[in-house]
């Protein structure tokens, strides 16, 4: 089956011209028409349209023009703008919209002649951690249907983890690429922000929000980022980057790095399965030659409050743009303008993105800035430097990717907090602004993928996927979900 292969894979053999594109695009569909109907990954595919830049990367492939994503088939977000093709953010406010304009990264798929394959479900405007606050419908687990394939960026983790694309893009604001592919047993990676142009990204939270790939295997995700990285003048926050390979350093040895394990870690709430995962993780950093020392995250503990008031706060704002006037849905019952705006936002919005509004209204208004948003500014600070001062004893930091392994469909919708707190590994590295890789680390008795997350300092990607690409293949996991 050629949708279980890798990006690499296909390209050696799509250069060798032993495949064309189009039998990807086939047999991407004929994987989906398979197993969609009970995974439930897409929000819309696009076939007609896969098949048309597929004819355009066979074109490239004959002509020699071949970039690393030539002829892949990929899946979007669906919070990640795409010219002519609907992007709803899983949001009754944008279930008809259709932009105009391209996402910088998607503009960088299409220059390599990368395919799309369809949208991906997720959380409502990306709040949330199991695909259950989308308005349309729940992405299943793979790995087990009755549970959650984990969130915001389900969808595309799910879509990986199935064989219904060959890689994907995801986004990022407090863990949504990573726990989804720590639940769904695929990588998914979290650029350093800056490294990735959000330009064409439905803000959720501006300072946090990023881009990054999940893929079946770490150089796949090196191979997508490489695509995608690098400093756009649309995004203001976009970082001063070379274009380089992301790959680069794969298959170097890491003997001597110095692997820091925050003795926070193992914190309440972590299941007994997942510790003993991360501590077998450990013993195979040790045998590859690093040297494993503890060190101290000593703010860590504050990470979840401070951003359940950060990014709140920043959507509160971003998302008052939704207001029945210019673009997305509108309340045509409404007999004035202001039960325009409010019946547009009332009946638009899900509970928990009406939830986040609140709070983060709450948190900026007058005399609760300075006790909630700002306080919660300043302690963010500390949380750098905490990652700061940790990396000045050693070169990477791991952690599990989440404290439990995928949880049941429906067991946390009625608990906001547990589901919150269940970001607890993920949401530091976001406010930090470090990068972090999430990849398998094991499998659980029941058959669970266990995430592993490894955690470098701004900018060192490069590094990230040497060390990650040591570990993937020192692990040898070879196990795939039974569909
Ligand atoms: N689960 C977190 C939230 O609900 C993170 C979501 C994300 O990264 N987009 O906000």
């Amino acid at each position: 089956m050629l949708a279980a292969k890798t990006i690499h894979e296909l390209h050696d053999l799509l250069v060798k011209k032993e495949i064309r594109p189009q039998e990807i695009v086939e047999d991407v569909f004929k994987r989906i028409e398979a197993v969609e109907d009970k995974v439930k990954a897409y929000l819309s595919l696009t076939k007609e349209l896969a098949l048309k830049q597929a004819e355009e990367a066979e074109k490239k492939i004959l002509k020699g023009e071949v970039s690393p994503l030539t002829g892949i088939s990929l899946a979007i977000k669906d919070n990640i703008c795409t010219e002519g093709i609907k992007t709803t953010c899983a949001s009754k406010m944008l279930e008809n919209f259709v932009p105009p304009y391209d996402a910088t990264v998607i503009k960088a798929l299409k220059a390599e002649g990368a395919v799309m394959v369809g949208k991906t479900n997720m959380d409502e405007f990306a709040m949330g951690s199991s695909t259950e606050n989308s308005a349309f419908q729940i992405t299943h687990n793979p790995w087990d249907l009755d549970r959650v394939p984990g969130g915001s960026s389900g969808g595309s983790a799910a879509a990986v983890a199935a064989d219904e694309c060959i890689a994907a893009l995801g986004s990022d604001t407090g863990g949504s690429i990573r726990q989804p592919a720590g639940f769904c047993g695929v990588v998914g990676v979290k650029p350093t922000y800056g490294c990735v142009s959000r330009f064409g990204l439905v803000a959720f939270a501006s300072s946090l929000d990023q881009i990054g790939p999940l893929a079946k295997d770490v150089r796949d995700a090196a191979i997508l980022l490489s695509a995608i990285a690098g400093h756009d003048p649309y995004d203001s926050t976009s970082a001063p980057l070379e274009k380089k390979d992301y790959a680069q350093k794969i298959g170097e040895e890491i003997k001597g790095i110095k692997i820091g394990v925050p003795k926070e870690a193992f914190g309440e709430g972590l299941e007994e399965e997942v510790k003993t995962t991360l501590e077998r993780n450990i013993q195979i950093f040790s045998d590859l030659g690093a040297e494993v020392i503890e060190v101290s995250l000593p703010h860590l503990e504050y990470a979840v409050a401070v951003y359940y008031i950060i990014a709140p706060a920043e959507a509160s704002s971003n998302l008052a743009r939704y207001d029945g006037v210019k673009y997305g849905f509108r309340d045509k019952e409404a007999g004035n303008l202001i039960d325009m705006y409010c019946q547009t936002r009332s009946k638009g919005f899900g509970p928990e993105v009406k939830r986040r509004i609140m709070l983060g209204t709450y948190v900026l208004s007058a005399g609760y800035y300075d006790a909630y948003y700002k306080k919660a500014s300043q302690v963010r600070t500390l949380i750098k430097e905490d990652f700061l001062n940790a990396f000045k004893q050693c070169d990477f930091i791991i952690t599990p990717v989440s404290p439990t392994p995928a949880f049941k469909i429906g067991e946390k919708t009625d608990d906001p907090l547990q589901m919150y707190l269940s970001d607890i590994y993920t949401i530091p590295i976001n406010l930090a602004g470090v990068p972090a890789i999430s990849l398998p680390g094991g499998l659980s008795k029941d058959r669970l993928p266990i995430g592993l997350q490894i955690i470098g300092p701004h900018f060192s990607e490069v590094e990230l996927f040497k060390v990650a690409y040591q570990f993937e293949q020192a692990l040898g996991m070879k196990e795939k979900p039974e569909l």
